[in-house]
């Protein structure tokens, strides 16, 4: 495990993963039962962009760093409950440095009837994640291997929630890991929302996931990727992609306004792509 995301906090990959949740949370919170949120590979839960690890990057800089002027009101509109919960975070933190991941993204949606299950495997990480939640009636913080919590934990007692699956990608196979760990799940909790993401580096790859995965799921599911490198080198992060199933409906109008304006704001070398296609089954 020499996975740490504090070198990458903010970066393009989480703006698109952070962006796709604080919308989804959004659409739980429109109603008025309770919510679960399993967050499975959780991470530390809050990073600073002043630290070493930060700076020895600048990940962030073409990420959310990019983020700083505002776009035009309907792509703003559709970033606004991301740029409220990482305000709501600074807030808290009395601090502009600090960026969230997703487990604050999260805390920062709960009502007091809606719960928060963070993962994360890392003893140290896990310790770290526990401190910043301790004082939180609503959050539980588990040291325990996310793909078994994917698998265990469902459906949650209130069968309403969404799952994040969000892997470090540091073991070859892991693509397909993803698709198999996704199906399953899915047909323990049909109705659950679920958000994978994706490292897109070998395009092929991710293909033959999404292929393999939509022929069989019998939900509807997006595929959301945002490039900003053409993806013709595997070797390096050439851009990230989620398959949500389940996604409120609105989410595919959003992503279709949104995505072109990011694509065009974080492409790396003049090119920037998007897709935002429907996978499995047409929504009911
Ligand atoms: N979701 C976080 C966010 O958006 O802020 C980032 C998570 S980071 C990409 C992946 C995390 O998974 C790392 O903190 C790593 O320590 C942890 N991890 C690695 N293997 C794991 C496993 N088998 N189960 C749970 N966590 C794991």
């Amino acid at each position: 495990m020499n996975y740490r995301h504090a070198f990458h906090a903010g970066n393009h990959a989480d703006v698109l993963k952070h962006l796709v949740l604080t919308r989804v949370l959004a659409h739980l919170a429109l109603k008025d039962k309770p919510f679960r949120a399993l967050d499975a590979f959780a991470g530390l839960g809050v990073y600073d962009l002043d630290a070493d690890e930060a700076r020895r990057t600048g990940e962030w800089l073409e990420g959310w760093g990019r983020l700083s002027a505002p776009f035009d009101p309907a792509v703003e509109a559709v970033l606004a409950p991301y740029r409220a919960a990482v305000a709501a975070v600074q807030a808290r933190a009395g601090s502009e440095r600090i960026y969230p991941g997703s487990p604050a993204l999260i805390r920062e949606a709960l009502r007091p009837g809606d719960r928060g299950v963070f993962v994360e495997l890392h003893p140290a990480d896990a310790e770290v994640l526990r401190g910043h939640f301790a004082r939180d009636r609503r959050v539980k913080v588990m040291q325990l291997d996310g793909w078994t919590a994917v698998n265990a934990q469902m459906p949650p007692q209130e069968r309403r929630g969404l799952v994040l699956i969000d892997p470090p990608y540091e073991v070859p196979g892991e693509v397909g890991r993803l698709g198999t760990a996704l199906a399953r799940a899915v047909a323990k909790w049909p109705t659950g929302i679920f958000l994978a993401w994706y490292p897109i580096k070998d395009m092929a790859a991710i293909d033959r996931m999404a292929a393999d995965l939509g022929a069989g799921l019998d939900r509807p599911a997006l595929r959301l990727d945002l490039l900003i490198d053409r993806p013709d080198d595997p070797t390096r992060l050439n851009g990230s992609g989620l398959i949500v199933v389940n996604p409120p409906w609105r989410l595919e109008a959003e992503m279709l306004a949104v995505l072109p304006a990011l694509a065009g704001r974080l492409a790396r070398g003049g090119f920037g792509g998007f897709r935002c296609d429907p996978l499995g089954a047409p929504p009911t």
